[in-house]
């Protein structure tokens, strides 16, 4: 029966995994992998603030509501995921691992590109919006 309930609660959700998340960030499960050499602003006590305003500037960016974040993980490590890669969404672990390393604020990661993944999927990069990042990177900007 656990199985039973545990499986209609994946489909209820899309079949997404469903981290436990904050409601103070939209449901999402923030995650800091603490290393050393982490640029500052991921210590910054207003990490969590930059976080919540990326992710709302870009859900409206793409059209979609910050109510779709519930559940999803992110990952914030120093380290870059291979030798080209600065970040992923994982769909089957629902989370996106982003490399903070040489970035001097979270505007300028990988995150708003990860959350549009975690949207529309489309890991070969076929939808135009991928083109048109210019002015949701410059309403995030970089508050340093
Ligand atoms: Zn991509």
């Amino acid at each position: 029966m656990r199985y039973v309930l545990i499986a209609l609660a994946l489909a209820a959700c899309g079949g997404r995994q469903q981290w436990p998340g904050d409601p103070a960030l939209y449901g999402v499960d923030l995650v800091v992998v603490a290393a050393p050499g982490m640029p500052a602003f991921v210590s910054a006590p207003d990490l969590r603030d930059q976080v919540r305003r990326d992710l709302e500037l870009s859900a409206r960016y793409f059209g979609h509501d910050t109510d779709e974040l519930i559940g999803l993980r992110i990952i914030l490590q120093n380290d870059w995921l291979s030798w080209e890669k600065i970040g992923a969404y994982r769909p089957d672990e629902n989370t996106i691992v982003v490399a903070v390393r040489d970035f001097s604020c979270l505007g300028a990661t990988a995150l708003p590109h990860e959350v549009l993944h975690y949207f529309i999927g489309d890991p070969n990069h076929l939808d135009p919006r991928w083109l048109t990042f210019g002015p949701l990177a410059q309403s995030i900007g970089c508050a340093l």
